[in-house]
């Protein structure tokens, strides 16, 4: 097998070539990492690559397999991983200054779980700072660049892992989704992003951001693809006192050919928000459209529902997730991780010299938020509230359900935009208004390629024509609703098409 045929197939594939010795893990590993080295100058989505590490397990994995050895579901199979999750191997910085270096004494338990499920983990993506952006753009080590179009963002924060999948690099790349995380950048970069309903997967090692928000959850390129990495990640973490003692159920199983005929949408009941009709960008209106009318061609449902919180939803995520970041980014002082300050006088001067220097300006923004609406004076009138609305999010999801299985929407209202774009920071916290609520209220939700649009705003300014750009559609369910969210999204995505190969350096 080329390696074009690689890292051309999907993760199943690729899994069973590996499987049936018709390629070894370590020609996988050594052809994701070649284009990785290759085409990590332009694109910035790698912090560090671990190659000799990487190359050590695949060889394993090919013993245990020349020995007729039983090996797991993800045998041989090169996985990107963001850099907020922990690796008792190289460093895990967040893609700050502050964690410049820093060196985690454990894995996180995802970490385990898929290494001892066989897949070869050998790279840290490039993020925005702590998570905090939709652009990859605040990364400390510089902005990630979107595969479509170099001069535009691959969306964030997992920024890094949405380049490496859309580039080719690997089939599999980890994110985290605190208020639409995997789901913006896989919608910017044509991939299939999924977030998981909080408490489905082990938070043990994911450095935090906003604790009551964040998931890690996949990017592919399909969604059989997504379904095998979340079940290989999710279940029952005693560490994670959050963590849910639901069963998993059979996400893979779930993703069989009859879930993939588009011929199963018959009958579902699809609700469609009136809130996310109107204010986006004429492309992804169209490709919304376009979505409804082919359901309708096979025969499903388009069922009207609400929600009118849908907006409100961006204020209430900037209080709560900025009041839980606050307090966990409280812990960087400069003593017990990371960056110090060379020139300090006494403690209190070598704290606050160490986080200025250490922190960008989004997280600054951020701690500076939080700690305000957490104060005495403010937090009823802020913190309080937002989380009263919170709960109010949650009813109007409940009271959608009861009508529809599944809710379809677009992914972010606008496609890929020009890195340096934007400037003013709610103009950059609207791009997920359609990604925070699902978060707010816990729930799980999936981003699909939904097709190409072209974009004649947001112009490079040298005349030079826009390549068409890739938009995402959301589907969202219900909390633990995995397995069946992942079917219809087999069916949605036969009915949407697959996304083309990105336009980057031909695979070969
Ligand atoms: N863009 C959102 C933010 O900046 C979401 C980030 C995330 O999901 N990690 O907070």
């Amino acid at each position: 097998m080329s390696a074009a045929a690689i890292l051309g197939s999907d993760l199943v594939s690729l899994r069973d070539a590996i499987a049936s010795r018709a390629i070894s893990a370590e020609a996988a590993t050594r052809a994701t990492l070649d284009r990785a080295e290759r085409l990590n100058p332009t694109l910035n989505a790698f912090h560090e690559l671990h190659a000799e590490r990487a190359i050590a397990r695949a060889r394993e994995i090919d013993v245990r397999l020349a020995r007729g050895d039983a090996v797991g579901p993800l045998a041989g199979v090169p996985i990107a991983i963001k850099d907020n999750i922990a690796t008792s191997w190289g460093s895990t910085t967040c893609s700050s200054k502050i964690l410049a270096g820093f060196k985690s004494p454990y894995d996180a338990t995802i970490v385990e779980r898929l290494e001892s499920a066989g897949a070869i983990l050998f790279g840290k993506t490039n993020m925005d700072e702590f998570a905090m952006g939709s652009s990859g753009e605040t990364c400390a080590w510089g902005p990630v660049r979107n595969p479509w179009d170099t001069s535009r963002v691959p969306g964030g924060s997992s920024a890094g892992s949405a380049a490496a999948v859309a580039a080719g690099i690997c089939h599999a790349a980890l994110g985290s989704d605190t208020g639409g995380s995997i789901r913006q950048p896989a919608a910017f970069s044509a991939l299939v992003g999924l977030k998981p309903t909080y408490g489905r997967v082990s938070r043990y090692g994911l450095v935090a951001f906003g604790s009551s928000l964040d998931q890690i959850g996949p990017l592919t390129r399909s969604v059989r693809d997504a379904a095998l990495v979340h079940s290989v990640m999710a279940g029952h973490d005693h560490r994670d006192s959050t963590s849910a003692t639901e069963l998993v159920g059979d996400p893979v199983g779930a993703c069989d050919d009859r879930a993939a005929d588009p011929a199963s949408l018959k009958g579902l009941q699809v609700g469609i928000p009136s809130q996310y009709l109107t204010g986006n960008h004429p492309g992804v209106d169209a490709l919304f459209a376009r979505a409804r009318a082919q359901l309708h061609g096979y025969g499903a449902t388009l069922v009207e529902v609400e929600l009118p919180l849908t907006e409100v939803g961006i204020s209430t995520y900037y209080v709560i997730a900025p009041a839980e970041a606050s307090s966990n980014l409280a812990r960087y002082d400069g003593i017990r991780y990371g960056h110090r300050t060379e020139q300090s006088g006494d403690l209190f001067d070598l704290y606050s010299r160490s986080r200025s220097e250490g922190f960008g300006t989004e997280v600054k923004r951020r701690i500076m938020l939080g700690t305000y609406v957490l104060s005495s004076g403010y937090y009823d009138a802020y913190y309080r509230r937002a989380l009263q609305v919170r709960r109010l999010i949650k009813q109007e999801f409940d009271t959608a359900f009861a009508k529809c299985d599944v809710i379809l929407g677009p992914t972010a209202p606008t496609p890929a935009f020009r890195i340096g774009a934007v400037q003013d920071p709610v103009t950059m916290y609207m791009n997920d208004v359609y990604t925070v609520n699902a978060n707010i209220a816990g729930i799980c939700a999936v981003s699909l390629y939904g097709g190409m649009a072209k974009d004649s705003t947001g112009s490079a300014g040298d005349g030079t024509a826009s390549p068409d750009l890739p938009i995402g559609l959301q589907l969202q369910a219900p909390a633990f609703q995995e397995p069946r969210l992942l079917a219809i999204a087999c069916a949605f995505e036969s009915m949407l098409g697959r996304a083309p190969v990105s336009p980057i350096a031909p695979i070969g």
